[in-house]
């Protein structure tokens, strides 16, 4: 394991190999949104009884909200966690927060996401920015094209053109050092639309095979009402090694504080609050197939 003193690189990069044995073994990690300390509590519990590797993700939010106070305790948990841990920031959106995250120490990846610009200025970004985090020993995840839709965390796309990804773009990401690709083929964030998900796998196909096994497919747009079992499963036959769990598990979280606060003792709440949460994430790892492969995956 790498332990927090060991200076990052991109050659042991935790968060790289836990994704990159995925891959290879054809399974998917769940990458959880966390918003607060009781949710990487779950997470840690949740990847330690599953013996699952996962990943824990923040947002700007966590951010702007504590500077670095909620990474530096998910950096911790991930290195104190007898199974692979690493943090991810998810949809990093400015040039700003980017270099500021890279910067407090504590990422193993960063989403940069320029997506709300327009391909040309995207890429020039996306370019920059990648570097500056390999320069820290933190990879990157990109989102060529634009995935539609909001959800917590997440800028609101709605009055913007979604524009699927196609494998040439991807081979343009590609060539700019990223390890991480975040393809749109329909799906959206949040809520879908009367239809549900109306997702283009011949798509999603023709990325795979342009980008091969150069960079990992990440799946966002996963809305719980639709993406469980069978259809998360039917992603990963398609390439995805790391799928974005955000809503249901903050659900679990508002759910059971709604159903308890003033009822019972504080510190019950929480704990209630931090169990539903975990066993949300539970569920998902044996959906991913990724339970029991914490030994196999060989990073810890
Ligand atoms: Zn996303």
């Amino acid at each position: 394991m790498v332990s927090q003193s060991t200076p990052r690189t991109l050659a042991n990069n935790k968060a790289k190999a836990i994704v990159d044995a995925a891959y290879f073994g054809k399974y998917c990690i769940a990458a959880v949104c966390c918003y607060n300390l009781e949710s990487i509590i779950a997470t840690v519990r949740a990847a330690e009884a599953k013996q699952s590797p996962c990943l824990i993700q923040l947002f700007p939010w966590s951010i702007e909200y504590a500077d670095g106070l909620l990474l530096h305790a998910a950096a911790e948990a991930c290195a104190k966690a007898s199974v692979p841990m690493a943090v991810h920031m998810d949809h990093a959106q400015s040039p700003e927060i980017i270099r500021r995250s890279a910067d407090l120490g504590g990422f193993d990846g960063i989403m940069v996401d320029m997506s709300h610009y327009d391909d040309e200025e995207n890429l020039r970004l996306s370019k920059e920015l990648v570097q500056y985090c390999n320069e820290r020993g933190i990879i990157t995840e990109c989102e060529p094209g634009r995935i539609n839709g909001t959800e917590d965390g997440i800028q609101d796309t709605a009055d913007m053109e979604e524009i699927l990804t196609s494998p040439e773009q991807a081979e343009q990401f590609v060539a700019l050092g990223i390890d991480w690709l975040a393809p749109a083929f329909g799906n959206v964030h949040g809520v879908y639309g009367p239809k549900g998900p109306q997702l283009d796998f011949p798509r999603l196909e023709a990325v795979h095979k342009a980008v091969g096994d150069r960079v990992r497919l990440v799946l966002h747009g996963a809305h719980e009402k639709y993406f469980q079992k069978d259809l998360l499963r039917k992603c990963i036959g398609h390439g995805m090694a790391k799928l974005n769990v955000n809503g249901p598990v903050a659900a679990a979280w508002t759910k059971v504080g709604a159903e308890l606060t003033g009822k019972v003792p504080l510190t019950t709440v929480v704990e209630e609050q931090t169990k539903a949460m975990q066993a949300v994430v539970e569920e998902h790892m044996d959906w991913l197939y990724s339970t029991g492969k914490a030994a196999q995956n060989g990073t810890s």
